[in-house]
This record gives C-alpha cells, sequence and structure tokens, in this order.
C-alpha cells in the first residue's frame, strides 16, 4: 500500500544516517524475530532447527547464525513452494530468476509488505542518487532469450493494486517493456530513445552498447543519472557510460531472489549494502573477510513474510568495503566491489581462481575491447568472441600473451566474430568449462 512504501522509505532514509551501533542492533532485532518466525511458519526452517537441537533463542545475533547450513539454489528449488513459504502468508509478486546463473532459474515468493519495503529501498536509493521526483524515470523491463517477463493475471493485478501493495502498481503498470531477443538491439536502442529516459537502471553492457548505437545515429538523451545494475560494472564501463550520457553513474547490487541489496552513493566509496533490511555474512573460508578481502555473499532476508531467506549463498564473489563512516553520512557497511559469479572465475595452471573483474578490468582497461565473451574450453584453450573491429591480428597476438601470463601456462587463444545484434543483453562476459574446485 502507498501509505505502508512512504512510511517505510522515510523509517529507511532516517536510518541510512544512523550510527553504526543502531543499525546493529535494528538488524540483531529484525534477525531475532526473523528466525522465529521461520522456525514457527516454514517447515525446511523448523526441520533445520530441530535435527540441530536448536531453538530460536539460539540465534541473537549474526554470529549465530553460522550454526544454520547454508541455503543452496537446488534446496530452494526442491522446497518451492510448500516447504519454504509460509502458508496463507500474503503473496506480493512469484518471480523467475534469469537463468544465466549455472544452476538455471529458481522461483521465489514476495510476500505483499516486503514487495512494498523493497520499493521503499528503491526510493532510498532514488533519494541516496539525489534522483529529483520530476525526472523520467522509466521502468525498463527488459527480456532477453532468457529473461521472461514475470507475468500478472490482469484481474488479480488490478485487485491487488487498489487494496494491497503499492509496489505491485509501480512493477505491473509502469514498466516500458523493452524486447531484446537476438537480431533487436538496434530496434530496442531506437525504443529505448524513443522514452527519452532520464534515470535509467539496466545492464551497463547493455546501456554502453545502446548509448554508441544513438552517438551514431547523431541522437542524444538529457540523461541525468544512469543506475548499473544485472552486472558487475567495470571502470572503463563507467567511464564510457559517463561520457556517452553525460550524467554520473551508480553502481547497484541485488539479486532477484532477494531483491536489491546495495547501491553506491555519489560520494563513489564502494556499495553500501542495506544491512538494516538484510543480514550478510561476508566470509572468506571459514570465518568473516575483512576489508579487502574477496568474499563469499551469504544473506539473510529480514522482511519477507511470504518465504523468508536464512543463510542464502549468493553466486558471487566481492571485495568487502571500507568500514568509516562514508563521506554521504552514511554508516552503513559497504563492499569495494562485486568481483563477479563464483563459477566464472578462471582456473590457472596451478589452480588459483581468477574473478572475473580482473579479467574484464584488464581487457577493457588495457586493451580498449568492449563487448566480447571470454570462455575458457580448456586448460590450455581460450576461446574469444570479439566484435569484428576488435578481431585483429595486433589484438590476438597481445591477448594470447596475456591470457598465457594470467594462467601460468602457454595458451590457444581462437576469436569468435560476434555481431552486436546476436549478443544476448545479459551474458556471462567471462566463463570456464573447467570443474573449478567448489
Ligand atoms: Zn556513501
Amino acid at each position: 500500500m502507498l501509505w505502508r512504501t512512504l512510511l517505510e522509505a522515510q523509517v529507511a532514509i532516517g536510518n541510512y544516517y544512523r550510527p553504526r551501533a543502531e543499525l546493529l542492533e535494528i538488524q540483531r532485532r529484525k534477525l531475532r524475530s526473523t528466525v522465529r518466525y521461520a522456525f514457527d511458519n516454514v517447515p525446511l526452517y523448523h526441520r533445520w532447527f530441530r535435527d540441530r537441537g536448536m531453538v530460536p533463542d539460539d540465534v541473537n545475533g549474526l554470529s549465530d547464525l553460522a550454526r544454520l547450513p547454508i541455503l543452496t539454489r537446488d534446496e530452494i528449488r526442491k522446497s518451492f513452494p510448500g516447504d519454504i513459504t509460509v502458508r496463507g502468508a500474503p503473496v506480493g509478486m512469484t518471480l523467475t530468476t534469469s537463468g544465466t546463473t549455472s544452476s538455471g532459474p529458481l522461483r521465489v515468493q514476495r510476500g505483499v509488505r516486503y514487495s512494498d519495503v523493497l520499493l521503499a529501498l528503491q526510493i532510498r536509493k532514488m533519494w541516496v542518487g539525489g534522483v529529483r521526483p520530476w525526472w523520467k524515470t522509466p521502468l525498463f523491463q527488459v527480456q532477453g532469450p532468457d529473461i521472461p517477463f514475470n507475468r500478472y493475471t490482469p484481474a488479480v493485478v488490478m485487485w491487488r493494486l487498489m487494496f494491497r501493495s503499492f509496489a505491485l502498481h509501480v512493477v505491473t503498470l509502469r514498466p516500458k517493456r523493452i524486447d531484446l531477443r537476438a537480431g533487436r538491439v538496434r530496434t530496442a536502442a531506437l525504443e529505448f530513445y524513443a522514452y527519452r529516459p532520464q534515470v535509467v537502471q539496466m545492464p551497463p553492457t547493455f546501456l554502453r552498447r545502446v548509448g554508441y548505437m544513438l552517438r551514431d545515429e547523431g541522437k542524444s538523451l538529457d540523461m541525468k543519472l544512469v543506475f548499473a545494475g544485472n552486472e558487475p560494472l567495470t571502470r572503463a564501463c563507467r567511464r564510457e557510460l559517463m561520457d556517452l550520457y553525460r550524467c554520473d553513474v551508480l553502481d547497484i547490487y541485488g539479486a532477484t531472489e532477494l531483491g536489491i541489496l546495495g547501491y553506491e552513493c555519489r560520494a563513489h566509496r564502494g556499495i553500501h549494502l542495506n544491512s538494516d533490511y538484510f543480514a550478510f555474512e561476508l566470509t572468506r573460508g571459514d570465518g568473516p573477510a575483512s576489508e579487502g578481502e574477496s568474499s563469499d555473499v551469504v544473506v539473510t532476508t529480514l522482511e519477507n513474510e511470504a518465504m523468508p531467506i536464512l543463510r542464502y549463498r549468493l553466486e558471487d564473489m566481492v571485495v568487502v568495503g571500507g568500514d568509516e563512516k562514508c563521506d554521504c553520512g552514511s554508516s552503513l557497511p559497504r563492499l569495494a566491489r562485486v568481483e563477479g559469479r563464483r563459477k566464472s572465475r578462471l582456473v590457472a595452471a596451478d589452480g588459483a581462481l581468477i574473478p572475473t573483474s580482473y579479467v574484464t578490468e584488464s581487457l577493457e582497461g588495457r586493451y580498449g575491447i568492449r563487448d566480447y565473451q571470454v570462455v575458457q574450453r580448456k586448460g590450455d584453450a581460450i576461446l574469444l568472441r570479439l566484435r569484428k573491429e576488435d578481431d585483429t591480428k595486433e589484438n590476438l597476438a597481445a591477448l594470447s600473451g596475456f591470457f598465457s601470463q594470467l594462467l601460468g601456462a602457454r595458451q590457444s587463444v581462437e576469436t569468435e566474430e560476434w555481431d552486436l545484434e546476436e549478443m544476448p543483453v545479459k551474458y556471462l562476459a567471462v566463463s570456464t568449462d573447467l570443474a573449478s574446485g567448489d
């Protein structure tokens, strides 16, 4: 409902400036009630506690969560809906995640209240980014070959938006749909232009492609702010987007399964995590990761009344950010950056795992290549999909040297031409066919 969203947005914005100790207390309180609620209402979690001889009161804070197991994608898939949702809880949305992850799509539910809370977090994000209410901010829903539009029955939607959830109104009525199946990129760029957006949130590499297409056609937009979501943002891509759209670019971190997890502020000091609405465990091996270290992300939702998610490990690796108060005035914890998917790290000859971000930053920053895909076929064979203009002898020689040195073994690099029109909207820039050991 509208009032609930607005009230929650006011609370969320207030939280943004709270001292760290108060934020931790809010998180602890919500965590305790989430655990109690999950124990009482979700069969899967009830078993988790029972099998370990635990009761909800055993979880007093973040560190106690480690006594519970990690929730895997497979477990969610197996348990959905009966075993992992709350019977009778009002469902705002049932979502299907995109299939770019290694293990295929996943279905999840968001409660009506949770949908409103997530919208409040979107409002906080806009507010942190300095978005003015009169800036044209269409919500684009992008459809690619493996990203289905989430569908709603019109009658259900009408009833819900009138009486239940403001968020549903926004996501069901507002989105401009852009169909991006292969062969439609140029048309989609023009559709995008036709809306004359001033604030957008989209995968940055797609926005970059659109930006160049529009520039080539002599078209320009009066863009105020770009939120880069859905994939890691490289430094080179950020610079190009700022140049193409002549505005600031803020990085967003989220997951369809959970909602919006964090965002960069105008001070550009990393991605502030919504730790007042989610509990984050940033871990390395068995213990917590510290600043500057590469880390796993395990998330617990603190508000989803229809499908609480406890200790869900995301497929991404991140780098833990600074702990001190940010220049923007917020004490919310930060990520330094997102490194990319765990499964898409390249495997070096000595078994070391090289994060996506290292590869993409090098290819884009050092070699000036964009819109590519790297596939590690074997220990000594790399397939590179490149745009025609990047597929040159000089690049091939330089890149063979780069990959040989990076992976510690001589690489045979094979290139394949990749047409802009054929490139999917959302894809993994780096992937490996080798088992990466986890
Ligand atoms: Zn900040």
